[in-house]
């Protein structure tokens, strides 16, 4: 028992000292990387930075990121990836069982009161995952994302109290699954608890194409400057013979996330990325091999110490929740749906 506990703790340690700067050089863009034409926008902050522009002060930071040492380490079993049947978001578990999600049906009916999304499929990807930081061996395989080869997955960032990211991109998802429900729409999560591994981001971009899902969003928080905060919503960029298709819906769905999220959660444009909170890449493996409307969300910046309080508030959480649910019922059903600027009620939430 007190050898479990000493390793457990060890274990945890490990992660906390990894997961921040992992984050930042695991998910970053290369440096040198083509930007989209007519896309401007400052330096990335840590999380989505020019990875190798500060490579050099993390270098001793690099080993963590790579796994290489790791402790805690276990082979993985079966594929890898811990999905969870029956688990507690209520979701199906990914692509094959996309038609037996637990709640709506796409054969219900579209003009139901209180239900404007009947009928839509909707695919939420909770970035990252809770014990991703003791398998790099699995995370850290690289995949095919059609500009590049990257990580199978990454760890995610945390607040400095040590809540993790990926702990809150699940928690999210989960709320807004249940909205999105309640609104009939059929959810499907890339990941349906937060005690596994992966999967990889090019099954995540799996999931919501082989469920044909009406819109897609990955939800991330980031690990950006201390002195940076904000949201920031990304879509995919041009990618030819693999993009084309969604770019045009695909900015739309970020327009309406973006719109949305600004209103019912307050929160402010991203002062250290993007543009007006909107962000276009092609280094993205779930948006470059998507061929639904998809985009990405960091909710705020977890390294700044006003954004990490809101982002560890429960009530904050669902607040975000309502807000993209707002946001995809603009997109999906915009005659339905429609949100009363400064919405009054927030669902679930305390005022
Ligand atoms: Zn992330």
């Amino acid at each position: 028992m007190a050898l479990n506990w000493v390793e457990e703790r060890a274990r945890r340690i490990s992660g906390l000292l990894r997961a921040r700067p992992a984050h930042g050089i695991c998910l970053a863009r290369p440096a040198g990387m083509a930007r989209p034409p007519g896309v401007a926008r400052p330096a990335h902050g840590i999380h989505l930075a020019a990875a190798f522009a500060v490579a050099g002060a993390l270098a001793g930071l690099l080993a963590a990121c790579s796994g290489a040492t790791a402790p805690g380490s276990a082979p993985m079993t079966g594929n890898g990836v811990t999905t969870g049947a029956g688990a507690s978001a209520g979701s199906s578990t990914g692509a094959s069982s996309a038609s037996t999600g637990s709640a709506g049906t796409p054969s219900a009916s579209a003009s139901a009161p209180g239900r404007p999304l009947a009928g839509q499929v909707i695919v939420l990807d909770p970035g990252h995952n809770g014990d991703n930081w003791a398998h790099p061996a699995f995370i850290n395989r690289l995949v095919n994302i059609i500009t590049e080869m990257k990580p199978c997955d990454t760890t995610g960032t945390e607040t400095d109290a040590g809540y993790t990211e990926a702990a809150f991109n699940f928690n999210v998802a989960i709320r807004l699954a249940r909205l999105l429900r309640a609104e009939g729409a059929t959810v499907i999560l890339t990941r349906t608890n937060n005690h596994g591994v992966g999967p990889c981001i090019t099954r995540r971009a799996a999931i919501g194409n082989r469920a044909h899902a009406d819109a897609a969003i990955s939800i991330h928080a980031d690990g950006g400057p201390p002195g940076g905060s904000g949201f920031d919503v990304i879509e995919p960029g041009l990618v030819p013979g693999h993009t084309n298709g969604i770019l045009a819906p695909s900015h739309r769905l970020a327009l309406d996330i973006r719109n949305a999220y600004h209103r019912i959660t307050g929160e402010p444009y991203a002062d250290y990325v993007g543009h007006d909170a909107l962000d276009v890449r092609t280094d993205l493996g779930g948006l470059n091999l998507s061929t639904v409307p998809k985009v990405f969300i960091e909710c705020g910046n977890m390294r700044s110490a006003s954004d990490a309080a809101k982002l560890s508030s429960p009530a904050f959480r669902q607040r975000i929740a309502v807000a993209l649910a707002a946001g995809f019922t603009a997109f999906l059903a915009p005659a339905g749906g429609a949100t009363p600027a400064g919405q009054a009620s927030i669902p679930g939430a305390p005022g």
